[in-house]
């Protein structure tokens, strides 16, 4: 069977063209049929001139009428074309003296490209063109697909490799590895060839959208083969055995009497749906959702407290140091009175100190270890470690919660609870994190204010100064937060920086503070402290505030550059306000113009607060990749498959994965394989 061979084998293909194709995870002939076209142009018929639509790729022919070099803002060859039925304006910014002499008035031309509104009606910027001579030109058979590349690979190299690949799938079909009562509109083959060589009937639109049943048959494969990998890899954790850690009844209870609060009715289920898993000697994987301030870190803290009880120690990790360090302070003053030590490792600890730390890992003096991505190090190590707790989860990638997991001088894996920083859309966590079981804190803590908020022009930006002011001098604190595009600390340290001076000469009489990513921790610290006694009455801040932080009296918070942040972390930091008695406010201070999409979540962010609602706009909106934060580890990146569009597919997903884990082990693996083939490699934990 050709599909089995090396890619090599195809005509074309060299061991240079090989190695590139080597980084798309294609070695043999199989894995082409799964790189799928990420969109399509229509070359199969001729668009008249006068038909052409702004925006859309069509084909034209026409005759050349006028040709020439203009000199306007940028030098350009400019060339007239016109049909019967209209004339459009071709523009090259780069073209040589051959080109212009060949388009002489009266060559009819053959051109592709998409139409933009120029100054005299339509024109096309560097379109495809070909001369057309007395035989005429043939048009497309197909659509035409356009391929995910990168540089060294062509589109037509491309369509080259497919179309011997199809000529073959049309010969010998590729096994169907999805059970026969799935009820499919197409066949695996089918459903390859129509989306790599679609017929000019086929609709462009349902092709754009991903709703063409072609693409549904393979979306649906896709998912399953996604849900397959990480029950794969949630079996293969649950392979090792953990620590069972029965609950400890009067040390737990009597951790929750001292607390100056009742713990919700949500919470306390949660805690009882952790606490049951801790017991079993089956290592805990278990997502924590609940929206800002609903009390995660109570629910993690009464878990830590019955893994330290059994004699074993816990590790919390958080994505930021002022979040890591919010942790620190909250824990150490709820287990003050607890004969345990707390180690504390971030990445700033260096040399002598952070050997000191490591060495209470080691030794197991210390029960209880809060840090950030410092924790992943390989050379930290545990004398008994028996739970991981990773908080505001999506900031870190799969496999560097599991480099964790694998820690330790110990044959038992620990048990791993992980919780989000906002709530995740249902489908989304059933795709992303199928390999975990979920509780959801679905209950604020009583008496929260809702937080108004309001959408301000930065035009306006004197009426919010004065709004600030008075909020301060009567006694109201407030957090006046900096954003940038740019992930760079530094700029955004910079622009905070500004924006504090500019403040401080326009409010006399508040004391003002800043805090940013940039300052030593212990000034960062101070900054904070001093904010939370009330020394400091507006606290200007970048979006290091986002997590975490909590200061019950601040009840105003402006965000400068709303429209540069997703929803989620929107919420995020809208969620430091609102945590007091005060009725709280929150001003997005915007820039204009707006554009239609950022003008929709700013609207979501003012009609709602509830992080459900808000992260399934996020997911329409922004995608899957944004939502989570994983764009850079590629893990959601599907090859057809898309959320939401997709989401009517779920179910059907859950149900035949099952069905396959549980009757075709075999296949199911075949089709992990065929579907994620390499980047497997992150789940060999
Ligand atoms: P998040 O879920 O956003 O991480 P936190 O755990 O930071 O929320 O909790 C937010 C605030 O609510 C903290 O000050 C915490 O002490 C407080 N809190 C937690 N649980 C309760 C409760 N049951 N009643 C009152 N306050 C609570
Ligand atoms: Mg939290």
């Amino acid at each position: 069977m050709l599909r089995k061979q090396a890619i090599t084998s195809l005509k074309g293909v060299g061991p240079k063209l090989a190695e590139k194709l080597r980084d798309y995870g294609i070695v043999e002939v199989d894995d082409l049929l799964f790189h799928l076209p990420l969109r399509y142009q229509d070359r199969t018929r001729i668009t008249p001139i006068g038909a052409m639509i702004e925006g859309v790729e069509a084909v034209i022919e026409g005759e050349v009428r006028v040709a020439d070099i203009t000199f306007g803002r940028r030098r350009s060859l400019v060339a007239r074309v016109q049909d019967g039925t209209g004339s459009v304006t071709l523009r090259f910014f780069h073209f040589n003296a051959a080109q212009k002499n060949r388009l002489r008035p009266g060559t009819r031309l053959r051109c592709f490209g998409q139409a933009r509104r120029g100054a005299s009606g339509l024109e096309i910027y560097h379109p495809e063109y070909q001369e057309i001579e007395s035989s005429g030109l043939e048009v497309d058979e197909t659509l035409t697909p356009i391929y995910p590349t990168t540089e060294g690979i062509g589109q037509k190299q491309w369509r080259k490799l497919c179309l011997q690949v199809i000529t073959h799938l049309r010969e010998q079909a590729p096994t169907d590895l999805l059970p026969r009562d799935a009820q499919l509109d197409y066949s695996l083959a089918d459903a390859l060839i129509y989306l790599h060589a679609p017929p000019p009937d086929a609709s462009l639109e349902q092709l754009r959208d991903g709703t063409h049943p072609a693409q549904l048959r393979l979306a649906l494969e896709e998912l399953i083969a996604h849900n397959l990998s990480l029950r794969a890899l949630r079996d293969r954790q649950q392979a090792v055995a953990a620590p069972a850690l029965p609950e400890q009844t009067a040390v737990q209870e009597h951790f929750l009497d001292q607390l100056p609060f009742e713990p919700t009715r949500a919470q306390q289920r949660v805690a009882a749906e952790i606490s049951k898993d801790l017991s079993n000697p089956i290592p805990m994987l278990r997502l924590v959702q609940g929206d800002v301030g609903s009390g995660k870190t109570l629910v993690a803290a009464v878990a830590a407290l019955q893994a330290i009880s059994n004699g074993y120690q816990v590790a919390i990790m958080a994505p930021t140091e002022l979040l890591a360090e919010q942790h620190l302070i909250n824990f150490t003053a709820w287990f003050e009175s607890y004969p345990f030590e707390i180690t504390w490792l971030s990445g700033r600890i260096k040399g002598k100190k952070r050997e000191a730390a490591l060495g209470t890992l080691a030794d197991g003096s210390a029960a209880l270890v809060i840090g950030t991505h410092a924790l992943f190090q390989d050379d930290v190590m545990f004398a008994k470690l028996g739970l991981v707790i990773v908080d505001e989860q999506h900031r870190f990638g799969v496999h560097q919660r599991l480099a964790l997991t694998g820690r330790g001088q110990q044959t038992t894996r620990p048990h791993q609870l992980v919780m989000t920083a906002t709530p995740i859309p249902r489908t989304l966590s059933m795709v992303a994190y199928a390999d975990l079981d979920c509780s959801v804190i679905d209950e604020l803590p009583p008496g929260r204010q809702p937080v108004e908020t309001l959408l301000v022009d930065n035009a306006r930006r004197d009426q919010i100064v004065e709004r600030v002011a008075n909020a301060c001098r009567s006694g109201r604190q407030a957090y006046w937060v900096c954003t940038l595009i740019e992930e760079s600390e530094s700029l955004q340290a910079q622009a905070a920086e500004a924006t504090e001076q500019e403040l401080r000469s326009q409010l006399s009489g508040v004391e003002i503070g800043l805090v940013h990513g940039r300052q030593k921790p212990a000034d960062k610290a101070a900054m904070m402290a001093a904010f939370k006694a009330g020394e400091v009455d507006l606290l200007v801040a970048t979006t290091v505030i986002e997590v975490g932080v909590d200061v019950p009296n601040a009840s105003l918070m402006i965000i400068e550059n709303p429209e540069r942040l997703g929803l989620a972390q929107l919420h995020q930091l809208r969620g430091r306000v609102g945590r007091g008695s005060t009725a709280s406010h929150c001003v997005l201070l915007y820039q204009t113009p707006l554009g239609m999409n950022s003008k929709a979540r700013l609207q979501a962010m003012r009609t709602s607060s509830d992080g459900f609602f808000i992260a399934e706009k996020d997911l329409e909106l922004r995608g899957p990749g944004e939502v989570l934060g994983t764009r850079q580890t590629g893990l959601m990146e599907f090859r057809i498959a898309r959320l939401p569009e997709h989401e009517h597919l779920l179910e059907q997903v859950q149900t035949l994965a099952e069905q396959l884990r549980q009757q075709h082990p075999e296949l199911a693996q075949a089709l992990i394989q065929r579907w994620t083939g390499d980047r497997q490699a992150y789940a060999q934990v």
